[in-house]
């Protein structure tokens, strides 16, 4: 079985970004500039947000995390996001989910301007990605595509099947496959008789949120399983799959590890996408002084 690291695929996009970086320097263009808000102190999202700051650093980007309290009100946010939206100096605005059930995540995703929008949240531009032509594509569900990319597993004709229909994760992971000419079914939490359907699916991607909700024995032989969940419990962080090195490991033919797979992968999407936001904001304004 071929462990599907996401690693070396990070380091290749964060290659990239230097060189492209390089460039900018030689021109004096300012860096990109990252703001993440981060509501509470859940320490798994705490994690999540330190290890982004900790990529902008290494790369060069200038970042803040801007911490504030459950308490806050939906509109305060929301007043925290339209400021980041006018301050010309952000590129990329970012808000660490979830949110307090309080707060309605969708409308404060909806006050982000879709320019600064990193991770393709907003209306506007997960539409833009039904029509194929998003500024950005969502972290997550590209890390998969790239990851897929990196290591030659092509989805052109494969039955590929996403258990999980997440606005972050399965939706656009649906049409992201697509448009590379994967035959898609997706399964969700109402879906019946899962289990009996497995062995049909070349390739599978699970985004469930649930510890080890599924085992590699229950896929096809030779199956490439992406395993995107990041559960926490006393043994430290799982995926929706079981990693069975014993059964598991001559039935399928890959599989990405948790950790070390597809949550590498998200943090290096979201550099690109600063940079790609970053470099359109550059450019417009070159346009407008031209
Ligand atoms: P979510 O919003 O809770 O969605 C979970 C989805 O799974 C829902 O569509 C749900 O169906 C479906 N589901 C739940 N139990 C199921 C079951 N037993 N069988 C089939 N479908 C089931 O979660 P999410 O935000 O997409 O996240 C999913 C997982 O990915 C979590 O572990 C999360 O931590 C992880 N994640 C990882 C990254 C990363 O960087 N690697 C990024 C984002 C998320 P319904 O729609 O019917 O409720």
């Amino acid at each position: 079985m071929i462990i599907l690291k996401g690693a070396p695929v990070s380091q290749k996009i964060q290659a990239d970004i230097l060189q492209e970086l390089a460039g900018w320097n030689l021109r004096k263009i300012k860096f990109p500039h990252l703001s993440v808000i981060l509501v509470g102190e859940d320490p798994a999202s705490s994690i999540y947000v330190t290890r982004k700051e900790d990529m902008c650093k290494k790369l060069g980007f200038s970042s803040e995390i801007i911490r504030v309290s459950t308490g806050i009100s939906q509109r305060e946010l929301q007043n925290i996001i339209i400021d980041l939206n006018k301050n010309s100096s952000v590129d990329g605005i970012l808000v660490q989910l979830p949110l307090p059930v309080s707060i309605s995540a969708r409308e404060v995703l909806e006050t982000i301007d879709p320019l600064k929008d990193v991770d393709c949240l907003t209306e506007k531009n997960l539409g833009k990605i039904l029509t194929g032509h998003p500024l950005v594509q969502p972290c997550t569900p590209s890390g998969v595509m790239e990851m897929l990319k990196h290591y030659n597993i092509s989805v052109q004709g494969k039955n590929v099947a996403i258990i999980g229909r997440s606005l972050i994760v399965g939706v656009p992971l649906i049409h992201l496959l697509l448009k590379e000419n994967a035959s898609v079914s997706v399964f969700h939490s109402k879906s019946e008789k899962i289990e009996s359907q497995l062995k049909n699916f070349d390739i599978v991607c699970v985004a469930v949120g649930k510890s080890h909700a599924f085992k590699y024995s229950q896929f096809k032989h030779d199956a490439v399983v992406i395993d995107v969940g990041i559960n926490r419990s006393s043994k430290g962080l799982t995926g929706d799959v079981l990693n069975d090195m014993t059964e598991g490991k001559n039935h399928i033919k890959a599989a990405t590890p948790v950790p070390g797979g597809v949550g590498v992968m998200t943090i290096a999407m979201l550099m690109k996408n600063t940079l790609a936001l970053a470099k359109l904001r550059r450019n417009a304004y070159e346009n407008l002084e031209s």
